[in-house]
């Protein structure tokens, strides 16, 4: 029998650019992707599975579009000097962590991400992966996590002279090989992009190799771009130039690129990003935790360049990610900003940078991938067209996620998982993983 899900009584937002309510709507998933949307309630077919969406919202699946899967085990760590600036946070505990990663807790440290996505209803991630001391084969291991959460994911390894040249060899080595197998394989659930870490650990000469590497395959590069102060500032004095002036010099900025961060980043800069057409990734939970401070989202809107919503692992929850981003917006200007900026990150900006891996993700239409979740949601003032982004931030956000679908599979069903794996077992062994990094730290 065809896999036909059929989803009555729904009302749905269809996200993107045009997005709108349809209520009283029904939808069919044939196959990995949405076959049909109608009005009303006229079923000919029989179908492999039918839900009933009432009381429900159903919208795309969220998206992510900067994460670090290797970051888990920072969860509940203890015994980390506490560090005042962010070279100290980098040193202290990530460049600690990442370096005690065997393949092995590249796979676990990933999965249990990848799960809690499926419960908070983001369907695709696009992560950057740092595990300097078992590079090789990292990526594959990650990928294997993806397929075994059934979501979607974007896999690079980010690049950095920072262990040394070796290491710089062996993660290009680890892009290269993966992009090549990815793009062979041609599969729509796994994509694959160039990671560099960011400007201030990066030579020249790596620089121009990545660069060089990068043109062959056309998949972009995901490097973190003007994070903290200190970036521009190692720039400014050791190259004389600013950061993204630095990463166009050697063709690292394009279309396929994705910048996180970018919170000190000046006009000169903006306007390198806008021609250039590379993504920026907004990411305002990690800003603020990391006392970086917090990118104009507004400044980028009116500038035209294309700025979507990450976390940098600091949840996986994307309305989460959404609300705290606004108050941050609120404090930084004034409180009639941001708004409509931090909305049209997530629902409109998120679809559009990872359609440029994938296509066809982030919107409720015929043809579509089935990338869908279901909220529990009972307006108790009107929904309309108009203020959704004000249920959505308000409201929405407060509900549960019921359903997720993510190509066609529902992995979550009336909040129960329904994966061919035992979340209990991968947290025993996750625990066990955890105990002996920490031993060491
Ligand atoms: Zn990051």
């Amino acid at each position: 029998m065809k896999n036909e899900i059929l989803i009555k009584n729904a009302t749905i937002y269809t996200g993107g650019e045009t997005g709108k309510l349809l209520k009283g709507y029904s939808l069919l998933i044939e196959g990995n992707k949405i076959k049909k949307i109608w009005k009303g309630k006229n079923f000919k077919n029989k179908y492999s599975k039918v839900i009933d969406a009432k009381g429900k919202l159903l919208m795309p699946g969220f998206i992510n579009a900067h994460m670090h899967f290797y970051s888990t085990f920072a969860r509940g760590i203890y015994k980390v000097k506490s560090s005042k600036n962010f070279m100290e946070i980098l040193e202290n505990l990530w460049w600690k962590l990442d370096k005690k990663l065997d393949n092995e807790a590249s796979y676990y440290s990933a999965l249990i991400p990848l799960i809690d996505s499926i419960k908070k209803g983001t369907t695709t991630l696009i992560d950057h992966h740092a595990s300097p001391y078992n590079i090789k084969g990292s990526l594959f291991k990650i990928e294997k996590a993806v397929k075994d959460s059934a979501l979607r994911g974007v896999l690079c390894y980010e690049v950095s002279d920072r262990d040394g040249q070796d290491k710089t060899q062996e993660g290009i080595r680890e892009n290269l090989d993966f992009i090549e197998y990815a793009q062979k394989k041609g599969d729509d659930q796994i994509k694959a992009m160039f990671g560099l870490h960011a400007s201030f650990t990066l030579s020249d000469e790596t620089l121009e190799k990545a660069a060089a590497y990068e043109k062959q395959f056309g998949c972009g590069f995901h490097i973190h771009c003007a994070e903290s102060q200190s970036d521009q500032l190692n720039c400014e004095v050791t190259r004389k130039m600013r950061v993204a002036e630095r990463l166009n010099k050697f063709g690292i900025l394009g279309p396929k690129t994705i910048l996180a961060h970018c919170v000190h980043v000046n006009d000169y800069e903006l306007s390198i990003i806008k021609d250039t057409n590379s993504a920026i990734v907004h990411n305002p939970q990690s800003n603020a935790n990391n006392g970086v401070g917090i990118a104009d989202i507004v400044k980028m809107s009116e500038n035209g360049i294309l700025f979507g919503l990450g976390t940098d692992a600091m949840t996986v929850n994307m309305l989460e990610e959404l609300r705290s981003g606004l108050w941050l917006q609120h404090l930084k200007h004034n409180p009639s900003k941001g708004f409509n900026e931090i909305c049209k990150a997530l629902i409109e900006n998120n679809p559009k940078i990872a359609n440029r891996y994938f296509g066809g993700l982030g919107e409720i239409k015929e043809g579509y991938y089935a990338d869908i979740i279901l909220i529990d949601y009972m307006p108790c003032t009107p929904l309309e067209n108009e203020n959704f982004y004000s249920h959505l931030v308000f409201g929405i956000s407060q509900s549960a996620v019921d359903t997720t679908i993510a190509n066609g599979k529902i992995l979550m069903e009336n909040k129960k998982l329904k994966l061919d794996i035992e979340e209990e077992e991968i947290n025993k062994k996750s625990i066990e993983i955890a105990k002996k990094i920490w031993k060491e730290f």
